[in-house]
This record gives C-alpha cells, structure tokens and sequence, in this order.
C-alpha cells in the first residue's frame, strides 16, 4: 500500500512526487512515460531560472530528482480508479492488468493537443512545427509563421504572433470559426495576419528546420507551396479523462474539477496540471499545482492519522 500513487509522469506528476517523498510518503508514479508535454519544448525561455535549454533537459533533471528522492516508477496505462472494496484507500488499475493500492491519489495525466496526422508534422515538432504559441511566440521573431485552426486558440495565437513574426498566415479548413467574434473582428483587422480558409494543411516541408508548407483549398482542390519558419498547429486539445467518469467530478471539457488546494470531489483523491480546470496549461503553472497537490495529499493523510498538517486544517 502506497501513501500516494501519482498518474502521470509529467512536470505536474514529477513535482507532486517530490513534495510527498520529501514528506517520506510511499510514492509510486504510475506513467505511460515521463516528461510529458514539455518534452516538446525546444527552448524553453519562460520557466524561471532555466534559461533557454530543451523542455526535455528540464524533465529529466525533474525526473532525475523525483527517483533520487525514493520515487518509484512503473510503465502502464492507468484506465480505471476506484475505492478499495474493503478498508480506505483507492486501487489504481491499469491497462495490462496491474493494480497499485494508495491511501491517497493524485491524478496528473496531462491533456495532448491534437495532431493532423500529416507528412512533416513529427519530423519538424520543435524544429519550427509547435502547439504552444504562448511558449514558443518569440522564438519566431521576423519570420513567417502559419497557424492551423478557426478556435480561440489559433486565433489568440495569431493575435500574439502579429507583435513578433513578420507574416502570420492563419489556415482554417472552413469560413466560420469558433472563436469568439470580438477575438476574430480583431485579428482580421491585423496588417501581418492573412486569413488562408477553405485550406488544409497536406504537408510541412524543410530539411533539418521548417521551410514551407504544402496547403490545398476543400473547394478548388487546387494545392499551393507557402515559405514559412513555423507552423503552429491550433486545433484543440483531448484529455483521456472518461476513465473517471461516475468516480469524480469533470467540466464540460472533461476537465477535473479542483479546488485551490488541487481536491477534487472524491475526497482523498486530488489532481493537478493541464488535466484540471485550472486555466494557463503552461509548464511552471503545473509545476506548482503538483506542489500544491503533494502537500495536500500529505495534510490529508496527516489529517486522517490526528496529527496536524503543515498548511492548512482539514
Ligand atoms: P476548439 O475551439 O475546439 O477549436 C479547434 C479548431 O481547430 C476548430 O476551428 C476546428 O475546426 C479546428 N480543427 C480541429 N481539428 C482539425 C483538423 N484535423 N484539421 C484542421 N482543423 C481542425 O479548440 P481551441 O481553439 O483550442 O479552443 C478551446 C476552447 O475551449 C476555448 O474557447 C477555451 O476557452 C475553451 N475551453 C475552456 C476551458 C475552461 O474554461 N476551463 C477548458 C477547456 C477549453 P472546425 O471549427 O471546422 O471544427
């Protein structure tokens, strides 16, 4: 029985493990893999006190810390949670039949943004091709960048790349967007944006970075090369969170609903990073709610055992 079993290996996940480890509880992450979604990252330049490097340097060092501290990790894709039948505590399952008991859980499964599946889109992820305007805008100063997608993503993306790059083609597959209008109104009166619609993106073309992309019209089917340095790909986001239906309370989004000490509505149970209804999915945001959500699950527990907490009084 672990004091804690943590899902998910990201930076939400890792920061969670290090709080409760250096509280000296059991901890267990149970992870498809570790570093999550900042492992995209090229260079991350607004993550204090790390200045510029891969997000993957930083994942590793996080990781690095989380097993120096007495982390254990397992592989495995957690696809239900549940409370113990007999005693307290909760039994996490996963795909491949594996079961970890905790007294406590935190969930940190992160949310993955959504792929067009096309040529080039793999090759060229971190070397031009992003899904973080926020994170990687200024990275694309006087160049020419395009974004995909109609949603307030893409178009908030768009807003802010007009202050640095020097040509923003935003690529919709169709005329009407889901963004909010005043959001759109704005960005259409943008003197570097240029509105590419009834286009989708067939291929991201360059050689070692990105140098042009192939894009084709729905209607005409006629096909067109455009030069750019970067494409942002805008299209939304999934989060796997059905396994948790009935268990625990979600947003419309699927999004955990967490309180600000990171409880959710199961009690015992706590979440933190991308995966909550917490807004700005930015690295150091989930950094600090797994913080929160470790120091929670330890307060819990010492609630539970009348002892006292170290924040807050349950
Ligand atoms: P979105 O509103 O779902 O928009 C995605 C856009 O990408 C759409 O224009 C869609 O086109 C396009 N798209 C999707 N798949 C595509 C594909 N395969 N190829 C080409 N285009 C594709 O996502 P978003 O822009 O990230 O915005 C998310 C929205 O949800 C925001 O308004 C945000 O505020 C809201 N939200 C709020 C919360 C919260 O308040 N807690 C949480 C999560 C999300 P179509 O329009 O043609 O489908």
């Amino acid at each position: 029985m672990y004091d804690v079993v943590i899902v998910g290996g990201g930076i939400a996940g890792l920061t969670a493990a290090i709080y409760t480890r250096r509280k000296k509880m059991k901890t267990l992450i149970v992870s498809m893999d570790v570093g999550g979604q900042t492992l995209l990252t090229d260079k991350m330049e607004n993550y204090p006190g790390f200045t510029g490097g891969p997000g993957g340097k930083l994942m590793e060092t996080a990781h690095k810390q989380a097993e120096d501290f007495g982390t254990e990790f397992v592989s495995g894709k957690v696809n239900k949670i549940e409370k113990k039948k007999k005693g307290e505590g909760f039994v996490v399952k996963t795909t491949n039949g594996d079961e970890f008991e905790g007294k406590t859980a935190i969930l940190a499964t992160g949310k993955q943004p959504r792929s067009l599946g096309i040529p080039g889109e793999d090759k060229f992820m971190g070397k031009g091709v992003s899904t973080c305007v926020t994170c990687d805008a200024p990275l694309f100063a006087d160049k020419k960048v395009a974004v995909i997608g109609g949603g307030n993503s893409a178009f908030e993306g768009a807003e802010l790349l007009n202050k640095y790059a020097s040509k923003v083609y935003l690529i919709h597959r169709r005329q009407g967007f889901r963004a909010d209008e005043m959001l759109v109104d704005r960005v259409k009166k943008m003197d570097k944006v240029e509105l590419v619609l009834d286009t989708v993106l067939k291929e991201i073309k360059g050689d070692k970075m990105v140098e042009s992309i192939v894009v084709e019209n729905t209607k005409t089917e006629k096909k067109k090369e455009i030069e750019v340095d970067g494409v942002f790909i805008e299209i939304g986001y999934e989060l796997k969170t059905d396994f948790l239906k009935g268990f625990l309370k979600r947003n419309h989004w699927g999004e955990i609903m967490v309180d600000k000490h990171c409880r959710t509505s199961q009690k015992g149970v706590f979440a933190a990073g991308d995966v909550t209804n917490v807004p700005y999915k930015q690295t150091i945001v989930a950094a600090g709610e797994g913080a929160k959500a470790g120091l929670s699950a330890y307060n819990y527990l010492q609630k539970k055992q009348g002892k006292k907490g170290t924040v807050i009084d349950w």
